[in-house]
């Protein structure tokens, strides 16, 4: 679990007692989950172009043989 701190842009995983450890700030926004769904996405965009590279050379393949 990440955090980031609002004010100070500070970035880390752990909080000193629920404030920012830079500035001490209790403004702080969970950051990993976000992260998570774009790596999700970018995975599933990068599936679906190999699955249909792959399929258009099958059906080139089947294409020449015929
Ligand atoms: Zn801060």
């Amino acid at each position: 679990m990440s955090y980031k701190c609002s004010d100070c842009s500070y970035k880390g995983t752990q909080l000193s007692q629920g404030y920012c450890p830079a500035c001490g700030s209790p403004c702080y926004r969970r950051i990993n989950r976000v992260y998570r769904e774009e790596d999700t996405k970018r995975l599933s965009t990068l599936k679906i172009l190999l699955l249909i590279s792959l399929w258009l050379s099958l059906a080139y393949l089947v294409y020449e043989k015929l």
